[in-house]
């Protein structure tokens, strides 16, 4: 069993990510005490009959008080809004992390109301399904994929030691780095396949040629993947765009170059161009398997009918 970490450790939002983050640290007794909050009455309630915190809370205020770990689980929309509710709890020497998919926006959110003698360790696990709630999680959720932190060069060192190893202590790996620089990793690797899913399921239900049933009747494997992401939490995925909105349109902007060139090497015959990319994307996709980032099991490694396998992280 791994040492303790912090004795208190207080999660704000209590969905898949804080659900799972609560169930690991109590299987690895990361920490003494968790408590919790989340906006909805029923969410506390669930949290607490399941067992997932030591006590919730009305405000995250309250939830925050004398913790010595505070990790902010919402939509990335509202990261700033609770820091300024907890800034006057906060004891001194805390650290204050979350795990939004975005990291610049998120920063520029919450720093202002960081208190002076508090740290903010900002991180990011790449690790997620496309379910979400307290009931959700699971503690191995983060096994074997990546946390990324994304400290200001003034925060303490010594913080950021801590959450790195609080994370390892979840089972994943952790990577170093500037908050742009992860926003605009995130925006090719997560938030633009999200949207080009998004955008795949719309059209498909709105040609008017094919019904829905048929869409439903014949989705193939490709079109099924894509319907798995698009049923991703709509406001998590709302408040990503928004939030990572200089990143996701500068690649949106390259993505759209790069079809433009497939729709031209269609509308002339060039299968050259067409086999070329697809045998070189092949690779990459070995490359993420020998990584161990993704099974190389048919079907993603799930049952005919067994739908719950993936992993979609944010
Ligand atoms: P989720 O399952 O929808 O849970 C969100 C939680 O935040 C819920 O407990 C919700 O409370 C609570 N919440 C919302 N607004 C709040 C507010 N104003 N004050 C207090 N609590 C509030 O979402 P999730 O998937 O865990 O995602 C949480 C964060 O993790 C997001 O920032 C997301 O970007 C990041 N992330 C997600 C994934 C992924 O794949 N899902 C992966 C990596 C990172 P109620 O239940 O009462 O509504």
């Amino acid at each position: 069993m791994s040492a303790r970490i912090f004795d208190k450790v207080a999660l704000i939002g209590l969905g898949l990510i804080g659900s799972s983050l609560a169930l690991i640290m109590r299987r690895e007794g990361l920490c003494g005490h968790i408590s919790g909050h989340a906006r909805s009455e029923q969410t506390r309630r669930t949290a607490l009959e399941i067992g997932l915190v030591d006590a919730v809370h009305d405000s995250a205020a309250e939830a925050a008080a004398d913790a010595d770990l505070v990790i902010v689980c919402t939509p990335v929309g509202v990261s700033g809004a609770v820091a300024a509710e907890i800034r006057d709890s906060l004891k001194p020497g805390a650290i204050v992390s979350d795990v939004g998919s975005v990291k610049a926006a998120v920063i520029a959110d919450m720093s202002p109301h960081i208190p002076d003698g508090v740290h903010l360790v900002p991180a990011h696990p790449i690790a997620g399904t496309e379910e979400s709630g307290p009931r959700a999680g699971f503690a191995e959720l983060f096994e074997g994929r990546w946390c990324i932190l994304t400290p200001l060069p003034d925060t303490d060192p010594d913080a950021v030691r801590r959450v790195e190893a609080f994370w390892r202590a979840c089972g994943s790996d952790v990577e170093i780095m500037a908050p742009d620089h992860h926003d605009r990793v995130l925006a090719i690797t997560s938030h633009i396949p999200h949207l080009i899913a998004y955008n795949i399921v719309g059209t498909a239900a709105d040609v008017e040629e094919v019904s829905e049933q048929e869409v439903m009747k014949f989705a193939a494997g490709g079109f099924r993947d894509f319907t798995r992401i698009a049923a991703s939490d709509p406001t998590m995925w709302r408040d990503v765009f928004l939030h990572n909105k200089d990143a996701v349109l500068e690649m949106l902007g390259r993505f759209s170059e790069d079809l433009t060139a497939l729709q031209r090497a269609i509308r002339w015959g060039d299968g050259d161009t067409l086999f070329k990319l697809f045998l070189r994307t092949r690779g990459i996709r070995r490359g993420i398997v020998e990584a161990g980032q993704e099974t190389a099991a048919p079907d993603f490694g799930r049952g005919r009918m067994d739908h719950d396998g993936g992993d979609e992280s944010g």
